[in-house]
């Protein structure tokens, strides 16, 4: 840690979000100090699909080698629980639709690449104020003093602290639903398939981890209602998995529980703006979504991956990372992705976490539709798995 002395980028937080801007500035001469809390409270056991952008980003950085196992997806099955007939998607060759890679692993590999690094400091303590005056940002930490920054780059999750200090609303919407997640050790081979079930209580999600000679395993993301996803998280393993069966039927074979259950409170929430005077909200701090697509990490990524971009630029020339205009220009770039991903998000929730007959009819009938085009069923498959497929891998898409 630099003593009295000023960093281009203070990071709060230490999660997905600020591990991977802090990973992302690796390879530049940006000074950035991480603060982040070191031990988290409890394991994160999400698993994160990952879509090819973020994908080529991580990699750039020197993370994507780092991590463990990253399983790729090349079938998606879509089944609505009023629509007997499933959707399947199949990736051909060498582009898969995304990667599926366990929150413990990928947070891992972020932090090893973050340590490497000779421009990082990692400050083990939380942040407790932010000031700004016109050159720099005055970071108050609990046990490491006070910081200066020329800019603050709150990476502190939905509820940050950091953004309701520096007075930012938020619009936040209550879904009424809360994902459980849990490995699965199956019996059968995934074969790489994800599933998604859609049901008027929430989508149901079987996601392709690990399959091998005698160890078979697939990430589980069970949205419902919180009652019963209350139930869900106390019944017994065989209750469980007896449900689960009941949805996803006999393709994996016997089905167990390869890890505890963990349940996800579910919302969206928009920041009314991503930036303040040398303070930039970074992931969940500024957008958080359903993970009906798995579009949180991946849009944030993009994001990040802009933010880095101006902020290399900026340095070249020897300019103010912490500037209005830089911090205007990233928000102008991003903010169109932005809005555009959360409002397909959450329509796709609302249009199918629902059972209104009107709404039912026109899934089926828009189910059906998307089933005989070509075109709409590639851009539903992008949707339904927050996958961007990139014109060269348009090609190997095949659709059944
Ligand atoms: C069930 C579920 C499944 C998901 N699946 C996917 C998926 O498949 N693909 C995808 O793209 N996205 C997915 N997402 C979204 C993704 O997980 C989130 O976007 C991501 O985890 C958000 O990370 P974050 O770092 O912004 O926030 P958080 O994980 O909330 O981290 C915030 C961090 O800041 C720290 N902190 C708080 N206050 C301070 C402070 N004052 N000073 C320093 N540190 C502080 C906290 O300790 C914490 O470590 C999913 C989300 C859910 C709920």
């Amino acid at each position: 840690m630099k003593k009295n002395c000023a960093y281009d980028v203070v990071i709060a937080g230490g999660a997905l979000t600020g591990l991977s801007m802090a990973a992302l500035l690796a390879d530049t001469n940006v000074n950035v100090a991480l603060v982040a809390p070191s031990a988290p409270p409890v394991r994160d056991r999400r698993t994160t699909a990952v879509a090819a952008g973020p994908q080529t980003l991580l990699n750039a950085c020197g993370v994507w080698k780092k991590i463990n196992h990253a399983e790729p997806i090349r079938h998606i099955r879509v089944l609505d629980i009023g629509r007997p007939q499933p959707l399947n998607f199949y990736a051909h060759h060498h582009a898969p639709f995304g990667w599926i890679i366990d929150n413990a692993d990928l947070l891992g590999a972020l932090k090893e690449r973050v340590r490497e690094a000779k421009n990082i400091s990692m400050i083990d303590d939380v942040v407790t104020r932010v000031e700004a005056d016109a050159h720099f940002s005055s970071i108050a930490t609990q046990r490491h003093g006070t910081l200066k920054a020329k800019v603050l780059a709150a990476a502190d999750g939905r509820q940050s602290k950091l953004r309701q200090q520096a007075g930012i609303a938020a619009h936040q919407q209550l879904y009424k639903q809360t994902a459980i997640v849990a490995m699965l050790s199956h019996t059968h081979p995934h074969h790489q398939m994800a599933l998604e079930y859609f049901m008027p209580t929430g989508p149901l999600a079987v996601l392709p981890f690990v399959s091998e000679k005698n160890k078979h395993h697939s990430a589980l993301v069970w949205s419902t209602t919180p009652d019963a996803a209350a139930d869900l998280m106390i019944m017994t393993e065989q209750t469980f998995c007896a449900w689960l069966k009941k949805y996803v039927g006999e393709w994996l074979g016997d089905i167990t529980l390869a890890s505890a259950r963990q349940a996800w409170p579910l919302n969206e929430l928009k920041a009314e703006k991503s930036f303040k005077a040398r303070l930039v909200l970074l992931g969940e701090a500024a957008h958080a979504m359903h993970p009906i697509a798995g579009q949180g990490y991946n849009l944030t990524m993009r994001n990040l991956g802009a933010l880095k971009k101006i902020w290399r630029d900026i340095k070249h020339t020897g300019g103010d990372v912490g500037a209005h205009c830089a911090l205007a220009g990233y928000h102008r770039a991003r903010q169109f992705d932005t809005w555009r991903m959360m409002t397909a998000m959450d329509g796709l929730v609302k249009g199918f976490s629902n059972n209104l007959p009107g709404f039912s009819l026109l899934r089926q009938l828009g189910l059906s539709v998307v089933d005989l085009s070509p075109s709409l069923k590639e851009k539903f498959a992008n949707q339904a798995m927050g996958t961007e497929i990139s014109a060269s891998s348009r090609k190997s898409i095949k659709i059944v």
